[in-house]
């Protein structure tokens, strides 16, 4: 495993390619950083850019690096938002090229990180210096939060950058964050949302015996079997506008029973819901308890609980900021691209706190896989994507 940082500006800080290189050598698998910020904040401080890396702590966990960056003095504040951290590489014997070597071959480029999300995240950083060298007179600012602690806990991360910023007076008014939300093709998938996520725990008890005495026993399966069928009866909800339907999944079932001729004393199983913007995490719970209470009646011994949860549903109305991403889109790639709330949860869900939110970002086909990668073509088309809207963003802004 290679651990290069390059010799700082030896590219063009507009090269999207170059630093999205630069970046993947970084070794930065959450909680390390691998010199991933240090690497950032020196491009962003050579073009003006005022940088700051608050380290964040707490007990039991390690201490988090993070960025934030920002040049201009006055609003509109456009930020962009990232994460340097990656996952694993796991098995690199699996990997045709070094996942920190940032190899490029026919066109596409290898490692760790290329697409979730140092790629995006380089891209976006090349467009904001490549505007502000364009325009050095531009109207508002533009700021980053950049953290190094999305993939891990998440817990010295975008949680208390953005309580950091709030608290030393920054305000935001609208952000882009590069997750990678494109399925196959840059024209694909604006994501205007994010589902929100709800775990829970359900034990029934019953009493163990022989399975040749049964009138002796309680067998907790049925029970289980019985709760399970009511929370999957019937559809949550039939989705809305902007969102599918909730879906709950069973993730486990648990006995843990060897023996052919016992009855188990418990049966344990635990379901995930992602749900749309018809529900809260209290509204949900109180669903399911509804459920399983009727389902249980007074046969079936059980306990139900939930994991505390963060990722509560949320929406970016469409709007003009909307409308002026998915412009962008369309003007560099020839398509409209979906508004969609679709995927896992993301950092997104504590900067809508703060700002609305659209995601944007390259093609997202292999992040967390063996010989992740990114086209060279995306990336460049993501720099150019992120530089239109800034563009039309701060064009705007001086009409108003
Ligand atoms: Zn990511």
């Amino acid at each position: 495993m290679s651990q290069h940082t390059p010799t700082l500006l030896e590219f063009d800080a507009t090269d999207p390619v170059a630093l999205t290189q630069a970046l993947v050598r970084c070794a930065s698998v959450t909680p390390a950083d691998g010199g991933a910020l240090a690497l950032l904040d020196a491009v962003l401080s050579a073009e003006g850019f005022s940088v700051e890396r608050p380290t964040f702590s707490e007990p039991g966990m390690p201490d988090i690096e993070n960025l934030y960056a920002r040049i201009g003095n006055e609003g509109p504040v456009f930020v962009i938002a990232g994460h340097t951290d990656v996952v694993p590489p796991g098995d690199l014997a699996a990997w045709t090229h070094d996942p920190f070597a940032a190899d490029i071959e026919g066109g596409v480029l290898y490692g760790r990180g290329a697409c979730d999300m140092k790629g995006g995240l380089a891209a976006m950083t090349c467009a904001a210096i490549r505007y502000r060298r364009e325009n050095p007179d531009a109207p508002g600012s533009i700021a980053f939060l950049v953290t190094g602690d999305e993939e891990g806990p998440a817990v010295n991360g975008t949680v208390k950058l953005l309580a950091w910023a709030d608290a030393r007076g920054e305000r935001f008014d609208h952000c882009l964050l590069g997750e990678p939300t494109n399925p196959a093709a840059m024209s694909d998938m604006i994501k205007i949302g994010r589902r929100g996520s709800l775990t829970g725990k359900l034990a029934v008890q019953g009493v163990q015996g022989h399975v040749g005495y049964p009138h002796l026993a309680q067998n907790p399966i049925r029970g289980m079997v019985r709760l399970l069928a009511a929370l999957d009866a019937s559809p949550l909800d039939a989705g809305t506008e902007h969102f599918d339907p909730s879906n709950l999944e069973v993730t486990t079932l648990d006995v843990g029973n060897p023996a052919t001729n016992v009855i188990p004393a418990q049966a344990r199983a635990v379901f995930n819901i992602r749900f749309n913007d018809l529900w809260t995490p209290e509204t949900l719970a109180a669903e399911i308890e509804r459920r399983l209470r009727e389902a249980a009646g007074n046969t079936v011994r059980y306990e139900v609980s939930f994991e505390p949860t963060n990722a509560v549903a949320f929406l970016t109305k469409p709007g003009p900021f909307v409308a002026m991403a998915a412009e962008a889109v369309e003007a560099e790639t020839g398509k409209r691209p979906a508004l969609s709330t679709t995927g896992g949860t993301s950092d997104a869900r504590f900067i809508k706190d703060y700002c609305p939110v659209v995601e944007y970002g390259v093609v997202g086909q292999t992040m967390h896989q063996v010989d992740e990668r990114v086209a060279i073509a995306d990336l460049v088309a993501l720099e150019r994507i992120t530089h239109r809207l800034l563009t039309s963003y701060f064009a705007a802004a001086q009409q108003a």
